[in-house]
């Protein structure tokens, strides 16, 4: 449910602090109550005040009276046949964005959206053709775990977690909301609240170079580059942002990104178009040009969508592609397709959205 009250979800602890004591919702004796709330919301994942039970009544109504921690509503649930889950969700301005869940043996890997839309047009994926673009905000990227977490029932009290990793895959350019996403970052890594540390978070990024360093001194989490390409003649035509950034300065980036913590080894995509990147000169080409980079590569077939220019590789070549790979000592995992029944799989995010906003917005 969506309120006019003042959403808490997105605050850090200074600001929650500070938003309590202006309103005289707390006394600057009464700070630790803060700790206490953080605990509510990010451990145990309680959204109505009046069951966060260690605060007096009087509290409880003093807090509800000016905020809440409501989560966007869901519009449409999706589970495929593999059992991957897509939620389209609505935002308090009407706009939608997908998030989807990929249950695996030994994991759980959330997408979450980073923007409504994408301002670039990779050709190849169906969120670049969505119009309508805007940053989320910070609490919008945090409320996607939030929401899906309620979902899945994946509350501590439950003893296996089912969320277990966080990709930045959805729909955006993360780096193009880089200061959203680092702050959602940082709350969903906190170790008193969430607690999902920052190793299972993967940013992944079409390469927006001047950020990916700063990202790595910052934030720390994992690196997916959407590399695409062996060479910027290929890389101009389908990753456009390449002309801006081209793959000297990407490499140079991927080279220099830290690499003594978390992202030990970068991962890059690359996504099979038949006839376009899939050659075995485009294998040994991409093996120079990442040449002393510790890297994994996943080779993604392409996901079609309606009118998409592109068709995905024949898989013996794909097979083919992936054994130069990995004969040069790359782990080059084929990436299994999920969710494709229901357009959940990479690059098919949106579809849906643009459908139902028209549809639901006649409905008002
Ligand atoms: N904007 C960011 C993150 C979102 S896209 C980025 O580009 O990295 C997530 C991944 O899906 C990217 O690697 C993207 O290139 C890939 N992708 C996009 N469209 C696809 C499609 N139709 N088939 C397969 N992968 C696709
Ligand atoms: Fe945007 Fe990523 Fe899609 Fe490119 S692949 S259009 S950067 S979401």
């Amino acid at each position: 449910m969506q309120s006019e009250k003042i959403n808490l979800i997105g605050f850090n602890r200074i600001q929650l602090i500070n938003e309590l004591l202006n309103r005289e919702v707390i006394t600057e004796k009464e700070k630790y109550r803060v700790k206490q709330l953080w605990h509510w919301i990010y451990f145990q994942g309680v959204s109505d005040f009046s069951k966060m039970t260690t605060f007096s009544k009087s509290f409880q109504a003093k807090l509800s009276k000016y905020y809440s921690t409501d989560r966007p509503t869901i519009i449409n649930h999706q589970i495929s046949n593999d059992g991957t889950n897509k939620w389209l969700i609505k935002l308090s301005d009407n706009n939608l964005i997908e998030m989807v869940f990929i249950p695996e043996v030994s994991r759980g890997t959330l997408c979450i959206s980073s923007q409504v839309g994408c301002t670039l047009n990779c050709k190849f994926c169906f969120t670049g053709t969505q119009r309508l673009v805007r940053n989320l905000t910070a609490e919008e990227i945090i409320a996607q775990l939030l929401l899906a977490r309620d979902q899945l029932g994946d509350w501590p009290t439950n003893q296996f977690r089912k969320i277990s990793n966080i990709v930045f895959m959805g729909m955006g350019e993360p780096l193009y909301n880089y200061d959203n996403a680092k702050a959602a970052v940082e709350i969903i890594g906190d170790k008193e609240g969430i607690q999902l540390s920052t190793k299972r978070i993967t940013l992944s990024t079409s390469g927006i170079v001047p950020k990916i360093l700063e990202w790595g001194k910052d934030v720390d989490t994992r690196l997916a580059i959407s590399l695409h390409a062996p060479n910027d003649l290929i890389r101009n035509e389908i990753v456009p942002i390449n002309k801006k950034y081209p793959l000297k300065e990407l490499i140079q980036a991927c080279q220099d990104y830290p690499r003594t913590r978390n992202s030990k080894r970068i991962t890059f995509e690359y996504v099979m178009l038949k006839g376009v990147n899939d050659k075995p000169s485009d294998a040994r080409q991409l093996i120079k040009l990442i040449k002393g980079i510790p890297a994994k590569i996943n080779l993604i077939p392409f996901n079609p969508w309606p009118n998409s220019p592109y068709e995905c590789s024949e898989r013996s070549q794909i097979k083919k592609f992936s054994d130069i790979l990995n004969n040069a000592g790359y782990s080059s995992p084929i990436r299994k397709t999920r969710g494709q029944d229901i357009m959940a799989a990479c690059g098919q995010l949106k579809s849906a959205s643009v459908k139902i906003r028209k549809s639901e917005l006649n409905l008002r």
